[in-house]
């Protein structure tokens, strides 16, 4: 079975298990994932925001824009990496995940990652760090470091939507995110 055909199965696995059903009812769509199978990276947001809810993919609003700007930075696109996000289904008004909701989707994003097999997993924010990583972490603390925690090696970065009009936090993200061609080099 091609890797594609596996992740479409899993995306299947999380309709017919009726995951969050009470997200579900209030999203437009499942948000599942979008990128190249075979990607040696992996990014991990928090949740689909609005403009996600409507077009069915990642990072396409104002920190998916950003997002792509910092890929470009290093020379690469989003159809060289797989983007998707800890929670599937768009929050109502954009309210943070909770934890049973992110404790829900957990086991599919294990078995994406199991599918695609990254060199690197990219945590963005403080929910999708919390979710694979020792929630005693803070990514105030841990942002830029990478961290290997059972074979696997994760970047945790501040999010692109907080950093996105906090000129500090920004700077920092950005040059974060200039370490991933070493980082992953290195691995
Ligand atoms: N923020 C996220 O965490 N994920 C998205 O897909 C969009 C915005």
């Amino acid at each position: 079975m091609s890797k594609q055909t596996e992740l479409d199965k899993i995306k299947e696995d999380i309709l017919k298990d009726k995951v969050c059903p009470e997200l579900a009812k209030s999203a437009t769509q499942l948000v599942f994932g979008e990128g190249n199978p075979d990607a040696d990276i992996v990014f991990i947001g928090e949740a689909p925001g609005k403009n996600e809810d409507l077009q069915g993919l990642p990072f396409v609003g104002v920190a998916g824009k950003f997002l792509n700007e910092m890929l470009d930075g290093i020379g690469l696109n989003r159809g060289d990496v797989y983007i998707t996000n800890i929670v599937k289904y768009r929050p109502p008004e954009n309210r943070d995940p909770l934890p049973d909701e992110k404790a829900a989707f957990l086991p599919y994003l294990r078995a994406q990652l199991a599918v695609i097999k990254p060199k690197l997993v990219v945590l963005l924010g403080r929910h999708s760090m919390g979710s694979l990583l020792p929630p005693t972490l803070s990514i105030s603390q841990c942002h830029g470091q990478p961290k290997r925690l059972d074979g696997q090696v994760y970047l945790p970065l501040f999010h692109p939507a907080a950093a996105l009009y906090n000129g500090g936090m920004r700077q920092t993200l950005i040059e974060d995110f200039n370490k991933i061609p070493r980082i992953l080099a290195a691995i």
